[in-house]
């Protein structure tokens, strides 16, 4: 297709993300002009369909003429520090948009009324996008989904008229929207280390502010206020005439009409699932889909891999892996979920360390430590006297727990680390990975026994 013939595009940042997007851009038919302030890439770096002769790899002096700049999610744009690039594009007047916008542009452009449902808050994004996608498969609904992240906005397949895209966005996303507009879009939850990066509530307002300015009252956003923060939200929307339905895990009226179907949905523990899954819920219904096929959608849903995903059940112990938890608050959602556990934790802990989990310990049966900061760790257990050892590897500590918990007759092994991959693993899915395979191995040896 040649949606962009004609029109050239700067493209800054060539991760993963803008690497797609260059690609896509450049197979749309655009003119493309693409670097990074790191590696400078070469012309071979990417799957052009397009002519790679359109393809420039500098940086440039002047953005005059371009259509808009695409920036990659995490170089800023505004105050207090700017990318010099960022201030190139508002010199000429050139939009700075995300590939989510391009995608939106694109659809529109082809002719196709397909729907776009958006998901942002701080947690849950993934499980909702993922969840949400599901359900509507479940309905026979053509979808794609992807964004921030899995597959790049602008990599989606262009959908016909009845399809739905399922958009996950990050807060930097957001604010780089102009004409996108969603069907339906929703808002999770907001913590103040969220609040952080942009500054201030203000801040966040006006970084969130595109997705729900174009929607009509026809639309329907869905805010989960559980925190003052997004009530704040949800009363503004409302004062505008939006269509809000409002999330809250701590009204019965919400969750009873889920309840029933959660029960029997093994990969959505936990509270925090639960504001997941209304919030899905409520979208789906949007979207036009039965109560029946969303009860379907939340028991066959097959979770995401590292997120309190079941790897193994070895002799009727269930081995959970939770490697996504790199930090102390997502561990503490996994802890939450279950009642005699040995726990698999270590790596780089992050400021605080596990000191927070500590109303939790009560849980822990014994906990094997790895990793750089095992002894940072082992010095917080051991002065709330949970029964706890280093260990070398994951390797060890796996095997060391499926003993501990024939043991000890715990029902649980759980790897949520609650602290950073890096000294260890590539990344925390190379670490769930790792243990996944060495479940796979002492499955196979345990097997072999009997
Ligand atoms: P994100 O894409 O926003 O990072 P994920 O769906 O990948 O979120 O979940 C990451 C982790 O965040 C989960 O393992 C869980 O510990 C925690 N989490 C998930 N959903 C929520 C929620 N609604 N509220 C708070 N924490 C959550």
């Amino acid at each position: 297709s040649d949606l962009f013939a004609g029109s050239r595009f700067a493209v800054l940042g060539l991760g993963r993300n803008g690497a797609a997007v260059v690609s896509a851009l450049l197979a749309m038919g655009a003119e493309v002009q693409a670097w990074d302030d790191k590696s400078p890439p070469g012309p071979d770096d990417f799957a052009c369909g397009g002519d790679a002769a359109r393809f420039i790899a500098s940086p440039l002096e002047d953005l005059t003429g371009f259509e808009a700049l695409i920036l990659s999610p995490g170089i800023p744009h505004h105050l207090p520090a700017p990318h010099p690039v960022a201030l190139l594009a508002q010199q000429a007047g050139v939009p700075i948009l995300s590939d989510a916008e391009l995608l939106y542009r694109a659809v529109r452009k082809a002719g196709s009324l397909a729907r776009f449902a958006s998901v942002t808050g701080t947690n849950g994004k993934s499980t909702t996008t993922a969840l949400l996608a599901h359900m509507l498969e479940q309905a026979r609904v053509l979808v794609a989904a992807g964004g921030n992240l899995g597959t790049a906005s602008l990599a989606l397949p262009l959908l016909p008229d009845e399809g739905v895209y399922v958009i996950e966005m990050s807060s930097y996303m957001l604010e780089r929207l102009e004409s996108f507009h969603a069907a339906t879009a929703c808002l999770l939850n907001l913590t103040p280390d969220h609040l952080d990066r942009h500054g201030t509530m203000a801040g966040y307002a006006a970084a969130k502010r595109h997705v729900f300015d174009n929607m009509t009252p026809r639309d329907l956003a869905v805010i989960g206020v559980d925190d003052p923060y997004c009530r704040i939200q949800a009363q503004e929307l409302i004062g505008k005439g939006l269509t809000v339905t409002l999330i809250s895990v701590e009204n019965p009226d919400c969750i009873a009409g889920i309840s029933d179907a959660l029960k029997d949905a093994p990969t959505l523990p936990g509270t925090h699932n639960l504001q997941n899954a209304l919030i899905a819920q409520a979208m789906a219904r949007h979207l036009g889909l039965s109560d029946e096929v969303i009860a379907d959608g939340l028991r066959s849903y097959p979770g995401l891999p590292h997120r309190q995903a079941l790897a193994a059940t070895i002799d009727g112990i269930r081995f959970i892996n939770d490697s996504k938890a790199t930090n102390a608050e997502a561990a503490e959602k996994a802890l939450l979920c279950y009642d005699r556990i040995i726990w698999i934790a270590g790596g780089i802990a992050k400021s605080g360390g596990i000191e927070a989990l500590a109303p939790l310990f009560s849980r822990v049966a014994r906990a094997y430590l790895i990793g750089r900061d095992a002894p940072v760790l082992r010095e917080t257990l051991d002065a709330h006297g949970v029964a706890n050892e280093c260990v070398d590897t994951l390797e060890a500590a796996t095997l060391a727990s499926l003993a501990a918990a024939k043991a000890l007759d715990a029902p649980v092994v759980l790897l949520s680390p609650a602290c950073a991959s890096f000294d260890q693993f590539a990344s925390f899915e190379a670490r769930g990975t790792h243990f996944v395979d060495i479940l796979s191995k002492l499955s196979l040896a345990t097997d072999g026994q009997q």
